[in-house]
């Protein structure tokens, strides 16, 4: 269940159907302050909403007064076992602080932070970690790790009313992606509280990032999380941000940027595919708008997958082709295929998004792809003929028949590029459990 309350850590407003927002944390010691702010403003240009740094030391949080005034994303600081710090983070102006009520020094010590928090306007994330469950709940924790998870946040939750204070989001952390979908779908259903997800200490760039796209990307499809962080193995902390958008934007949760498509190739592919994918890739991340760029290895199946692509290239030995949105623009020979598809998408933008087409070039083009196009190949364009050909429906269909046969037409009119969807996966954007929360923020 996606949360109810909002709260505001600095100017990015948490839960209750606000977008979600991508975190990260700086690797940097956080003191050094010349190699903290880099690594701010490079996650910042990256994409990130919220930045969190580790305050484990006294020169740490005189150095979070200038990290705050001077960072362009609000900044939490992350405090453990150490309330004077979770004090002095809070007076420093950080945008939210993050600690565990369960390691930093007894409940008269959490009162004294939160009564700060209050006074100051002060947000925290408070949370637990499988890692550091209370040890009343450590036999809990060996029956039933995700109950034991749960508790412990719930516990966290009601030591924060019974002090009167609203203001934070929660998030429980395990390195088991069962126990983190677990956990945080069960949390979700007795909580109105903003949840903070990840998968913790997740691994590699490459494990990492697949653990933390099953976990947070299962929760996240069923409306729950409100901020994520990907925890990876890499001192760039950039890079867990570009995968926390990635998993934004496969879910349709947010745009940011242009999204590439390519096929995996095969062995009808003759020309250097991965290198001009790359290439591709690269000369993208000049662009901010959401344009969708496609790339495909042959024009075996036409433009196939690729009709609703803005732009894209389709390519073989000596020659290829760009095209538009499901038309040919131009063929051109396969080496300059990377350059002409950016000299017709920088004049698409130079013509205030509208397509630069030549009649005569484009229908070069068709007849390039008409020649290239496998003739046995049930592209969707040959579908459609079909279907138009084939006329109405035979007399004396069974219902069995009639239903394979509604099947069939509702397969043939996606493949023929029919925009409606079959109504036996039809998707209602209003009972979709992150309906509202699509693109609402850049
Ligand atoms: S587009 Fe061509 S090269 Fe790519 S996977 Fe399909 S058939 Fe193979």
């Amino acid at each position: 269940m996606a949360s109810t309350r909002q709260i505001h850590v600095g100017s990015v407003p948490v839960g209750g159907g606000a977008p979600v927002a991508v975190q990260t944390m700086t690797k940097t010691e956080t003191a050094n302050l010349q190699a903290t702010m880099a690594q701010i403003r490079t996650v910042a240009d990256a994409g990130a909403d919220i930045v969190r740094v580790a305050v484990p030391r006294e020169q740490d949080v005189e150095a979070l007064k200038t990290i705050v005034a001077t960072s362009p994303i609000p900044v939490i600081a992350d405090i453990h076992f150490n309330h004077t710090l979770a004090l002095k983070a809070i007076e420093a102006g950080a945008h939210c602080v993050r600690l565990n009520p369960g390691n930093i020094g007894g409940p008269e010590k959490v009162a004294e932070v939160i009564a700060l928090a209050k006074q100051r306007g002060t947000p925290l994330r408070v949370g637990v970690n499988s890692g550091s469950l209370p040890k009343h709940l450590r036999q809990l924790e060996y029956d039933n790790p995700v109950e034991a998870l749960v508790t412990a946040a719930i516990e966290t939750v009601q030591l924060m009313e019974r002090l009167g204070f609203e203001d934070f989001k929660v998030s429980m952390k395990s390195t088991s992606v069962p126990n983190t979908i677990a956990s945080n779908r069960m949390l979700s259903q007795k909580v109105p509280y903003p949840l903070h997800l990840g998968v913790t200490e997740a691994g590699t760039k490459w494990s990492g990032s697949l653990k933390s796209a099953v976990g947070l990307g299962t929760l996240l499809a069923d409306g729950i999380g409100d901020t994520i962080r990907i925890s990876l193995s890499t001192f760039h902390a950039e890079e867990e941000v570009k995968v926390a958008w990635e998993i934004l934007k496969a879910l349709k949760l947010r745009e940011r940027g242009p999204d590439l498509i390519a096929c995996p190739t095969c062995g009808r592919l003759q020309f250097d595919m991965d290198s001009v994918v790359a290439e591709v890739e690269r000369r993208l991340e000049a662009y901010e708008d959401p344009i969708e760029v496609s790339v495909l290895g042959c024009a075996v199946n036409g433009i196939g997958e690729a009709r609703h692509a803005d732009f894209g290239i389709t390519g073989a030995k000596d020659m290829g082709m760009i095209y538009s949105k499901g038309e040919p623009l131009k063929k051109v020979p396969t080496e300059q295929l990377v350059d002409e598809l950016f000299k017709e998408i920088d004049r698409y933008y130079a013509a205030g998004k509208t397509v630069q087409r030549d009649e005569a070039a484009a229908a070069d083009a068709r007849a390039w792809l008409a020649e290239n196009e496998d003739a046995t190949a049930m592209t969707p364009e040959r579908i459609a003929a079909l279907e138009a050909a084939a006329g109405t429906q035979p007399e004396g269909l069974g219902q069995e028949d009639a239903d394979a046969d509604a099947v069939l037409s509702s397969m043939l009119s996606h493949a023929a590029g029919d925009e409606r969807e079959p109504a036996a996966v039809a998707l209602d954007e209003a009972d979709s459990p992150v309906a509202g929360r699509r693109f609402s923020r850049s």
